[in-house]
């Protein structure tokens, strides 16, 4: 089959590999009808994660249809249409049955196509082998296009999260960090939680703009400080809460430095490096609560695809591009370089 590997820094290839199979009695193999390109695979592809090997099948945003399963499956059958969360849990441990499934001890926290615990290949590729499938796979209803049901697995569930533990209350003013993909389902998840007023930092236009039709008020950090941007349109406190979505310290810092005294900084962005510096002090004198970490996007799945199904959430307005997976390497190119107004690059085999 055909399958998108790493081979470098700014450096993905179409290959041919075997096709997944059953391993285990609890796989199933799935094939994919829509993969997506990720903002945690950027990271990937600027050689910035410890460990990745030339020839690793990328990508973790997958759906698709059954095409075989294990003998002790159960939960799902040939035939059906499923999505699954990008990171690989046994639904079985103490940490699976604590409600974090990231944490999982079965799998060391691994993530398809990722670099922590057992290696997983990608789902940027025809077909995947997903393990603990009656845990893992989640059905889709046929109302349901794949664009709506895919990032449930994900990003949109890393959206939710992320307003979610912002700790929004009706009334308040939310800052959200990176309108990416990621930033801006987080913007539209925070809307489901009454805030008074959004808004959305980032320095790309087209970027802004949607964010903007999202019902936010852009922030573009080309036009001066956003923390004095922010301060000067809510009335020199600073937003109730920040949401951030980017993953580097300039932003984490940023949204301390402009959330008020008592607020909430979220955090979802992938902090590739092993620590970053961070206004502690500042963070500490204004009592700020600080909450970061991976989605348990499992979780988030089933609460959140009726909000899908009525047009609660739409997280189809982000997708810009949609290719086939043999052009993936220029769904990379025009993500990461911002090329083409690109936002959310789908791939479809
Ligand atoms: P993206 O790279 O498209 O989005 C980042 C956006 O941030 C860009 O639009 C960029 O212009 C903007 N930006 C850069 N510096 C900024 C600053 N100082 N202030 C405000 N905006 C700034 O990627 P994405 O797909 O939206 O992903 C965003 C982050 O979320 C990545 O770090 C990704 O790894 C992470 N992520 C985390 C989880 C999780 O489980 N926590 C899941 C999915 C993705
Ligand atoms: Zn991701």
């Amino acid at each position: 089959m055909k399958a998108i590997a790493f081979r470098g820094v700014h450096d993905v290839r179409v290959e041919s590999i075997a096709d997944p199979r059953i391993v285990e009695p609890t796989d199933a193999v799935v094939r994919i009808t829509t993969s997506a390109v990720c903002g945690s695979d950027l990271h990937q592809y600027h050689g910035r994660v410890p460990g990745i090997e030339p020839g690793a099948i990328l990508g973790h945003e997958f759906m698709g249809v059954v095409e075989e399963v294990g003998r002790e499956v159960r939960a799902v059958s040939k035939g059906d249409r499923v999505v699954a969360p990008f990171s690989i849990s046994c639904g079985r441990c103490e940490w699976c049955r604590r409600g974090l499934p990231t944490q999982c001890s079965t799998t060391g926290r691994a993530v398809f196509g990722g670099r922590f615990g057992k290696q997983y290949p990608g789902a940027q590729a025809e077909r995947i082998r997903v393990p603990f499938a009656d845990f893992m796979c989640e059905k889709i209803s046929s109302d349901m296009s794949d664009e709506q049901a895919l990032f449930l697995g994900d990003i949109l569930s890393t959206g939710y999260a992320c307003a979610e533990n912002g700790g929004i209350r009706p009334g308040d003013s939310v800052a959200v960090f990176g309108c990416g993909p990621v930033g801006l389902l987080a913007l539209q998840s925070a809307h489901l939680f009454g805030p008074a007023r959004i808004f959305a930092v980032d320095r790309v236009d087209y970027r802004l703009k949607l964010a903007e039709e999202l019902g936010a008020t852009p922030v573009n950090l080309d036009k001066g400080d956003p923390v004095e941007q922010l301060r000067r349109v809510t009335g020199g406190s600073g937003p109730d809460v920040a949401l951030e979505a980017v993953g580097h310290e300039v932003p984490f810092a940023q949204a301390i430095q402009a959330v008020r005294a008592g607020g909430t900084v979220s955090s979802v962005g992938v902090y590739v490096e092993q620590s970053i510096g961070f206004p502690a002090r500042e963070a500490f004198f204004k009592d700020l609560t600080l909450k970061m970490g991976i989605c348990n996007a499992r979780n988030y799945i089933v609460p959140l695809m009726p909000l899908v199904q009525v047009g609660k959430l739409q997280p189809a307005r982000i997708i810009t591009h949609t290719l086939p997976l043999g052009d993936a390497p220029r769904g990379y190119k025009i993500f990461d370089q911002k090329e083409d107004r690109a936002i959310k690059v789908l791939l479809k085999p």
